[in-house]
């Protein structure tokens, strides 16, 4: 399932949104706090590696929170 972030652009709310098509485009998706078709999508950042001190947030395979969510 296709996940996006999005940031209003009128009043900032962060929000994720479900995109099915990808011909929904960013003005298409509303935001959920003030209505306004302001939505910037944001560009998931991949999961940074720092080396040994890397702790994974979640390693079970059964766990319902994904490593790379980004900005949590
Ligand atoms: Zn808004």
């Amino acid at each position: 399932m296709p996940m996006f972030d999005y940031i209003c652009g009128k009043c900032g709310h962060r929000f994720e949104e479900l995109v099915i098509s990808s011909s929904i485009r960013d003005s298409d998706i509303a935001c959920p706090k003030c209505e306004a078709n302001k939505s910037q999508k944001q560009l998931s950042a991949p999961a940074v590696s720092v080396g040994a001190s890397f702790d994974p947030a979640c390693a079970k395979p059964g766990c319902a929170t994904p490593v790379n969510s980004g900005f949590g």
